[in-house]
Protein backbone atom coordinates (compact mmCIF):
# COMPACT_ATOMS: atom_id res chain seq x y z
CA UNK A 1 0.00 0.00 0.00
CA UNK A 2 0.99 3.55 -1.13
CA UNK A 3 2.41 5.47 2.27
CA UNK A 4 -0.24 8.29 1.94
CA UNK A 5 -3.07 5.91 1.80
CA UNK A 6 -1.71 3.44 4.80
CA UNK A 7 -1.77 7.27 6.72
CA UNK A 8 -5.24 8.28 5.39
CA UNK A 9 -6.60 4.63 6.05
CA UNK A 10 -5.02 4.76 10.07
CA UNK A 11 -5.64 8.65 10.91
CA UNK A 12 -1.38 9.36 10.78
CA UNK A 13 -0.73 13.01 10.85
CA UNK A 14 2.77 13.58 10.21
CA UNK A 15 5.49 11.36 9.55
CA UNK A 16 8.75 13.10 9.73
CA UNK A 17 12.50 11.42 8.53
CA UNK A 18 15.27 12.71 10.33
CA UNK A 19 19.14 12.55 8.58
CA UNK A 20 22.08 13.59 9.73
CA UNK A 21 25.32 12.51 8.01
CA UNK A 22 27.69 13.93 10.44
CA UNK A 23 26.43 11.88 13.61
CA UNK A 24 25.17 8.99 11.67
CA UNK A 25 21.61 9.57 12.49
CA UNK A 26 18.81 7.88 10.69
CA UNK A 27 15.59 8.02 12.68
CA UNK A 28 11.33 8.22 12.08
CA UNK A 29 9.10 10.04 14.28
CA UNK A 30 5.10 8.78 13.62
CA UNK A 31 2.55 11.26 15.12
CA UNK A 32 -0.60 9.25 14.95
CA UNK A 33 -3.03 11.39 16.50
CA UNK A 34 -3.05 14.56 18.37
CA UNK A 35 -6.65 14.97 18.84
CA UNK A 36 -6.39 14.13 23.07
CA UNK A 37 -2.99 16.30 23.76
CA UNK A 38 0.82 16.27 22.09
CA UNK A 39 1.73 13.25 21.09
CA UNK A 40 3.86 11.00 23.40
CA UNK A 41 6.07 7.97 23.20
CA UNK A 42 9.36 6.58 23.44
CA UNK A 43 12.34 6.84 21.38
CA UNK A 44 13.13 3.23 20.51
CA UNK A 45 16.81 2.49 19.24
CA UNK A 46 17.35 -0.73 17.43
CA UNK A 47 19.43 -1.73 14.42
CA UNK A 48 16.19 -2.77 11.95
CA UNK A 49 17.49 -4.60 8.76
CA UNK A 50 15.87 -2.58 6.56
CA UNK A 51 14.54 1.41 6.50
CA UNK A 52 10.93 -0.38 5.81
CA UNK A 53 10.73 -2.06 9.39
CA UNK A 54 12.04 0.70 10.95
CA UNK A 55 9.01 3.07 9.32
CA UNK A 56 6.71 0.24 10.26
CA UNK A 57 7.48 -0.10 13.70
CA UNK A 58 7.01 3.44 13.97
CA UNK A 59 4.04 3.64 12.12
CA UNK A 60 2.91 0.66 14.16
CA UNK A 61 3.56 1.93 17.91
CA UNK A 62 2.86 5.25 17.42
CA UNK A 63 -0.91 4.13 17.08
CA UNK A 64 -1.14 1.70 19.44
CA UNK A 65 0.41 4.89 21.99
CA UNK A 66 -3.25 7.05 21.04
CA UNK A 67 -4.55 3.68 21.74
CA UNK A 68 -3.12 3.34 25.33
CA UNK A 69 -3.08 7.06 25.96
CA UNK A 70 -6.72 7.35 25.26
CA UNK A 71 -7.93 4.61 27.01
CA UNK A 72 -5.78 5.80 30.64
CA UNK A 73 -7.78 9.05 30.39
CA UNK A 74 -4.39 11.13 29.79
CA UNK A 75 -4.74 14.29 27.71
CA UNK A 76 -2.14 12.84 25.32
CA UNK A 77 -1.47 11.98 21.86
CA UNK A 78 0.20 9.21 20.17
CA UNK A 79 3.52 8.56 18.37
CA UNK A 80 6.83 6.83 18.54
CA UNK A 81 10.36 7.58 17.28
CA UNK A 82 12.50 4.93 16.09
CA UNK A 83 16.34 5.38 15.52
CA UNK A 84 18.37 2.88 13.42
CA UNK A 85 21.16 2.32 15.36
CA UNK A 86 22.85 -0.91 17.20
CA UNK A 87 21.75 0.91 20.70
CA UNK A 88 25.50 -1.39 21.86
CA UNK A 89 27.85 0.30 19.63
CA UNK A 90 26.23 3.02 17.77
CA UNK A 91 24.84 5.47 20.29
CA UNK A 92 26.93 8.58 20.73
CA UNK A 93 26.35 12.03 22.21
CA UNK A 94 26.48 13.73 18.58
CA UNK A 95 23.70 11.33 17.77
CA UNK A 96 21.23 11.59 20.27
CA UNK A 97 21.76 15.15 20.49
CA UNK A 98 21.00 15.39 16.39
CA UNK A 99 17.91 13.52 17.36
CA UNK A 100 16.83 16.33 19.75
CA UNK A 101 17.03 18.93 17.50
CA UNK A 102 14.53 16.73 15.20
CA UNK A 103 12.19 16.45 18.08
CA UNK A 104 12.61 20.06 18.76
CA UNK A 105 11.71 21.29 15.54
CA UNK A 106 8.37 19.83 15.76
CA UNK A 107 7.49 22.19 18.96
CA UNK A 108 6.18 20.12 21.17
CA UNK A 109 3.79 18.12 19.13
CA UNK A 110 5.74 14.87 19.85
CA UNK A 111 7.27 14.45 23.36
CA UNK A 112 9.70 12.00 23.93
CA UNK A 113 10.70 9.52 26.44
CA UNK A 114 12.48 5.87 26.90
CA UNK A 115 11.47 2.70 25.39
CA UNK A 116 14.05 -0.49 23.87
CA UNK A 117 17.03 0.54 23.64
CA UNK A 118 17.35 3.86 25.16
CA UNK A 119 17.91 4.66 28.50
CA UNK A 120 17.54 7.67 30.99
CA UNK A 121 21.33 8.98 30.31
CA UNK A 122 20.44 8.74 26.62
CA UNK A 123 17.90 11.24 27.26
CA UNK A 124 19.70 13.57 28.97
CA UNK A 125 21.72 14.06 25.76
CA UNK A 126 18.61 14.58 24.17
CA UNK A 127 17.43 16.98 26.44
CA UNK A 128 20.56 19.67 26.15
CA UNK A 129 18.76 19.76 22.38
CA UNK A 130 15.06 20.11 23.17
CA UNK A 131 12.68 20.56 26.16
CA UNK A 132 10.10 18.30 25.32
CA UNK A 133 11.86 15.31 26.99
CA UNK A 134 9.43 13.40 29.68
CA UNK A 135 11.13 10.64 31.70
CA UNK A 136 14.09 11.98 32.90
CA UNK A 137 15.76 10.42 36.13
CA UNK A 138 14.42 12.07 38.93
CA UNK A 139 17.57 13.54 39.95
CA UNK A 140 17.09 15.38 36.95
CA UNK A 141 13.70 16.50 37.63
CA UNK A 142 11.94 14.09 35.79
CA UNK A 143 9.74 11.08 36.43
CA UNK A 144 12.48 8.76 36.82
CA UNK A 145 12.01 4.52 36.05
CA UNK A 146 9.04 3.72 34.53
CA UNK A 147 8.37 0.34 35.17
CA UNK A 148 7.64 0.65 38.59
CA UNK A 149 3.95 1.87 37.97
CA UNK A 150 3.61 -0.18 35.03
CA UNK A 151 4.30 -2.74 37.59
CA UNK A 152 1.71 -1.52 39.63
CA UNK A 153 -1.03 -0.66 37.06
CA UNK A 154 -0.72 -4.70 35.78
CA UNK A 155 -1.42 -5.58 39.09
CA UNK A 156 -4.68 -3.47 39.54
CA UNK A 157 -5.41 -4.82 36.26
CA UNK A 158 -5.30 -8.34 37.09
CA UNK A 159 -7.41 -7.55 40.44
CA UNK A 160 -9.77 -6.22 38.23
CA UNK A 161 -10.03 -9.71 36.37
CA UNK A 162 -10.02 -11.82 39.43
CA UNK A 163 -12.73 -9.94 41.07
CA UNK A 164 -14.90 -11.13 37.17
CA UNK A 165 -13.74 -14.18 37.11
CA UNK A 166 -13.79 -15.70 41.01
CA UNK A 167 -16.46 -12.77 42.89
CA UNK A 168 -13.29 -11.37 44.56
CA UNK A 169 -10.04 -9.12 43.61
CA UNK A 170 -8.35 -11.40 46.43
CA UNK A 171 -5.07 -13.02 45.07
CA UNK A 172 -4.39 -14.78 47.93
CA UNK A 173 -3.66 -18.35 46.69
CA UNK A 174 -3.58 -17.94 43.45
CA UNK A 175 -0.91 -19.83 41.25
CA UNK A 176 0.74 -16.83 38.25
CA UNK A 177 2.96 -18.00 35.73
CA UNK A 178 4.97 -15.37 34.77
CA UNK A 179 6.77 -14.69 31.48
CA UNK A 180 10.23 -12.82 31.75
CA UNK A 181 11.19 -11.56 35.21
CA UNK A 182 12.26 -7.96 33.92
CA UNK A 183 11.53 -4.71 35.70
CA UNK A 184 8.25 -4.73 34.94
CA UNK A 185 7.49 -8.39 35.69
CA UNK A 186 9.26 -7.63 39.36
CA UNK A 187 7.38 -4.59 40.25
CA UNK A 188 4.65 -6.71 39.63
CA UNK A 189 5.45 -9.83 41.38
CA UNK A 190 6.35 -7.69 44.93
CA UNK A 191 2.38 -6.87 44.70
CA UNK A 192 1.50 -10.10 43.80
CA UNK A 193 3.78 -12.01 46.74
CA UNK A 194 2.48 -9.25 49.50
CA UNK A 195 -0.91 -10.73 48.55
CA UNK A 196 0.44 -14.76 48.86
CA UNK A 197 -0.32 -15.26 45.40
CA UNK A 198 2.53 -18.09 43.94
CA UNK A 199 4.84 -17.22 41.36
CA UNK A 200 5.88 -19.60 38.66
CA UNK A 201 8.74 -17.72 36.51
CA UNK A 202 10.68 -17.94 33.51
CA UNK A 203 13.57 -16.12 31.71
CA UNK A 204 16.16 -16.60 29.31
CA UNK A 205 18.31 -14.64 31.26
CA UNK A 206 20.28 -15.75 34.56
CA UNK A 207 20.54 -12.70 36.70
CA UNK A 208 16.87 -12.21 36.30
CA UNK A 209 16.01 -15.57 37.68
CA UNK A 210 18.18 -15.19 40.36
CA UNK A 211 16.21 -12.11 41.04
CA UNK A 212 13.48 -14.94 41.27
CA UNK A 213 15.00 -17.41 43.29
CA UNK A 214 15.95 -13.89 45.76
CA UNK A 215 12.45 -13.88 46.35
CA UNK A 216 11.74 -17.50 47.14
CA UNK A 217 9.65 -17.62 43.55
CA UNK A 218 9.94 -21.14 41.83
CA UNK A 219 11.75 -21.44 38.21
CA UNK A 220 10.36 -23.32 35.16
CA UNK A 221 12.05 -23.29 31.63
CA UNK A 222 10.96 -21.23 28.87
CA UNK A 223 8.78 -23.55 27.14
CA UNK A 224 7.11 -24.98 30.66
CA UNK A 225 5.52 -21.74 31.16
CA UNK A 226 3.12 -22.37 29.20
CA UNK A 227 2.05 -25.62 30.10
CA UNK A 228 2.51 -24.84 34.20
CA UNK A 229 -0.91 -25.71 36.17
CA UNK A 230 -2.07 -21.43 37.07
CA UNK A 231 -4.46 -19.27 37.42
CA UNK A 232 -3.38 -16.37 35.65
CA UNK A 233 -0.76 -16.13 32.37
CA UNK A 234 1.55 -12.94 32.41
CA UNK A 235 2.90 -12.28 29.69
CA UNK A 236 5.84 -9.72 30.60
CA UNK A 237 8.51 -9.96 27.80
CA UNK A 238 7.99 -10.20 24.25
CA UNK A 239 5.21 -9.39 22.11
CA UNK A 240 3.37 -12.16 19.96
CA UNK A 241 3.75 -15.00 22.71
CA UNK A 242 -0.60 -15.69 22.34
CA UNK A 243 -1.13 -17.51 19.33
CA UNK A 244 -2.29 -20.47 17.62
CA UNK A 245 0.40 -23.15 19.00
CA UNK A 246 0.41 -21.25 22.87
CA UNK A 247 -3.46 -20.76 23.38
CA UNK A 248 -3.95 -24.70 23.55
CA UNK A 249 -1.72 -24.65 26.20
CA UNK A 250 -2.91 -22.36 28.64
CA UNK A 251 -4.45 -24.00 31.39
CA UNK A 252 -5.30 -20.39 33.29
CA UNK A 253 -8.59 -18.25 33.63
CA UNK A 254 -6.74 -14.83 32.81
CA UNK A 255 -4.21 -13.89 30.63
CA UNK A 256 -2.78 -10.23 32.12
CA UNK A 257 0.85 -9.22 31.55
CA UNK A 258 3.00 -6.31 30.76
CA UNK A 259 4.31 -7.19 27.52
CA UNK A 260 3.32 -5.26 24.61
CA UNK A 261 1.69 -6.44 21.70
CA UNK A 262 1.21 -9.59 23.24
CA UNK A 263 -1.88 -11.06 20.57
CA UNK A 264 0.30 -12.42 17.25
CA UNK A 265 -3.21 -11.84 15.70
CA UNK A 266 -6.43 -10.69 16.20
CA UNK A 267 -7.96 -14.55 15.67
CA UNK A 268 -5.91 -14.75 18.95
CA UNK A 269 -7.83 -12.19 20.75
CA UNK A 270 -10.78 -13.88 19.48
CA UNK A 271 -10.17 -17.57 20.23
CA UNK A 272 -9.04 -16.57 23.91
CA UNK A 273 -12.14 -15.21 24.00
CA UNK A 274 -14.41 -18.36 22.38
CA UNK A 275 -12.79 -20.55 25.27
CA UNK A 276 -13.32 -18.53 28.17
CA UNK A 277 -10.28 -17.02 28.83
CA UNK A 278 -10.25 -13.06 30.14
CA UNK A 279 -7.90 -11.54 28.54
CA UNK A 280 -6.85 -7.90 30.04
CA UNK A 281 -6.09 -6.27 26.63
CA UNK A 282 -2.13 -5.33 27.12
CA UNK A 283 -2.08 -1.46 26.15
CA UNK A 284 -5.40 -1.20 28.83
CA UNK A 285 -3.03 -2.87 31.75
CA UNK A 286 0.21 -1.84 31.10
CA UNK A 287 -0.28 1.96 30.69
CA UNK A 288 1.20 2.71 34.53
CA UNK A 289 4.51 3.68 32.56
CA UNK A 290 2.92 6.63 30.37
CA UNK A 291 0.60 7.62 33.36
CA UNK A 292 3.70 8.01 34.77
CA UNK A 293 5.20 10.40 32.45
CA UNK A 294 2.14 12.36 32.09
CA UNK A 295 2.28 13.58 35.68
CA UNK A 296 5.39 15.74 34.68
CA UNK A 297 4.00 17.37 31.64
CA UNK A 298 3.06 20.95 31.96
CA UNK A 299 4.06 20.37 35.79
CA UNK A 300 6.44 19.18 38.35
CA UNK A 301 6.39 16.05 38.48
CA UNK A 302 3.85 14.85 41.26
CA UNK A 303 4.32 10.79 42.24
CA UNK A 304 1.23 10.90 43.97
CA UNK A 305 -0.89 11.65 41.28
CA UNK A 306 0.61 9.32 38.89
CA UNK A 307 0.11 6.49 41.53
CA UNK A 308 -3.24 7.16 42.05
CA UNK A 309 -3.80 7.44 38.33
CA UNK A 310 -2.27 4.41 37.71
CA UNK A 311 -4.65 2.79 40.13
CA UNK A 312 -7.45 3.91 38.38
CA UNK A 313 -6.52 1.04 35.84
CA UNK A 314 -8.27 -1.26 38.59
CA UNK A 315 -11.84 0.79 37.00
CA UNK A 316 -10.55 1.09 33.20
CA UNK A 317 -10.29 -3.29 33.09
CA UNK A 318 -13.99 -3.14 34.47
CA UNK A 319 -15.41 -1.02 32.26
CA UNK A 320 -13.59 -3.40 29.33
CA UNK A 321 -15.13 -6.23 30.76
CA UNK A 322 -18.36 -4.27 30.78
CA UNK A 323 -18.42 -3.02 27.46
CA UNK A 324 -16.91 -6.45 26.10
CA UNK A 325 -20.19 -8.09 27.95
CA UNK A 326 -23.06 -5.70 26.79
CA UNK A 327 -21.60 -6.02 23.34
CA UNK A 328 -20.74 -9.73 23.02
CA UNK A 329 -16.78 -8.57 21.69
CA UNK A 330 -13.46 -9.92 22.83
CA UNK A 331 -12.08 -7.39 25.42
CA UNK A 332 -9.47 -6.45 23.10
CA UNK A 333 -12.15 -4.98 20.96
CA UNK A 334 -13.53 -3.62 23.76
CA UNK A 335 -10.91 -1.68 24.76
CA UNK A 336 -10.82 -0.63 21.28
CA UNK A 337 -13.43 1.23 21.12
CA UNK A 338 -13.69 2.94 24.40
CA UNK A 339 -10.65 4.55 22.74
CA UNK A 340 -11.87 5.23 19.64
CA UNK A 341 -15.35 6.81 21.34
CA UNK A 342 -13.37 9.27 23.49
CA UNK A 343 -11.01 10.30 20.69
CA UNK A 344 -14.61 10.38 18.19
CA UNK A 345 -15.87 12.35 20.89
CA UNK A 346 -13.23 14.96 21.86
CA UNK A 347 -13.12 15.69 18.08
CA UNK A 348 -16.56 16.61 17.98
CA UNK A 349 -16.48 19.08 20.64
CA UNK A 350 -13.46 20.72 18.67
CA UNK A 351 -15.50 20.76 15.26
CA UNK A 352 -17.99 22.12 17.08
CA UNK A 353 -16.33 24.93 18.33
CA UNK A 354 -13.88 25.54 15.08
CA UNK A 355 -16.93 25.31 13.34
CA UNK A 356 -19.61 27.09 15.78
P1 LIG B 1 13.12 -5.86 30.61
O1 LIG B 1 14.10 -5.89 29.49
O2 LIG B 1 13.52 -5.33 31.93
O3 LIG B 1 12.51 -7.33 30.88
C1 LIG B 1 12.20 -8.24 29.87
C2 LIG B 1 12.67 -9.60 30.36
O4 LIG B 1 12.19 -10.59 29.44
C3 LIG B 1 14.20 -9.73 30.39
O5 LIG B 1 14.63 -10.19 31.67
C4 LIG B 1 14.49 -10.76 29.30
O6 LIG B 1 15.62 -11.60 29.59
C5 LIG B 1 13.20 -11.57 29.29
N1 LIG B 1 12.99 -12.33 28.06
C6 LIG B 1 13.30 -12.00 26.78
N2 LIG B 1 12.95 -12.98 25.95
C7 LIG B 1 12.37 -13.95 26.70
C8 LIG B 1 11.77 -15.21 26.41
N3 LIG B 1 11.72 -15.70 25.16
N4 LIG B 1 11.28 -15.94 27.44
C9 LIG B 1 11.35 -15.48 28.70
N5 LIG B 1 11.89 -14.29 29.03
C10 LIG B 1 12.40 -13.52 28.05
O7 LIG B 1 11.87 -5.04 30.03
P2 LIG B 1 10.63 -4.45 30.84
O8 LIG B 1 10.81 -2.99 30.95
O9 LIG B 1 10.35 -5.28 32.04
O10 LIG B 1 9.48 -4.67 29.75
C11 LIG B 1 8.86 -5.93 29.59
C12 LIG B 1 7.72 -5.80 28.57
O11 LIG B 1 6.80 -4.80 29.02
C13 LIG B 1 8.15 -5.33 27.16
O12 LIG B 1 7.29 -5.95 26.23
C14 LIG B 1 7.90 -3.84 27.20
O13 LIG B 1 7.69 -3.31 25.89
C15 LIG B 1 6.63 -3.80 28.03
N6 LIG B 1 6.37 -2.51 28.69
C16 LIG B 1 7.28 -1.99 29.55
C17 LIG B 1 6.99 -0.80 30.20
C18 LIG B 1 7.95 -0.19 31.20
O14 LIG B 1 7.55 0.74 31.91
N7 LIG B 1 9.16 -0.68 31.31
C19 LIG B 1 5.79 -0.12 29.94
C20 LIG B 1 4.87 -0.69 29.07
C21 LIG B 1 5.18 -1.89 28.44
Amino acid sequence: MQLFDYMGKYGYEQLVMCSDPASGLKAVIAIHDTTLGPACGGTRIWPYATEDEALEDALRLGRAMTYKSATAGLSMGGGKGVIIADPNTQKTEALLRAYGRFVDTLGGRYLTTTDVGSTGRDLEFVSQETEHVVGLPLSLGGSGDTSVMTGLGVYMGIKACARETWGSDSLRGKTVAMQGFGKVAYNTAQHLLEEDAQLFVTDVYEGALEKARGLGVEVVSTEEIYDVPCDIFSPCALGGVLNSHTIPRLTCSIVAGGANNQLLTEADGEELHRRGILYAPDYVVNAGGIINVSAEVGMTYNPELAREKTERIYEIMERVIHTSKREEIPTFMAADRLAEDRLASVRGVRTMYRTG
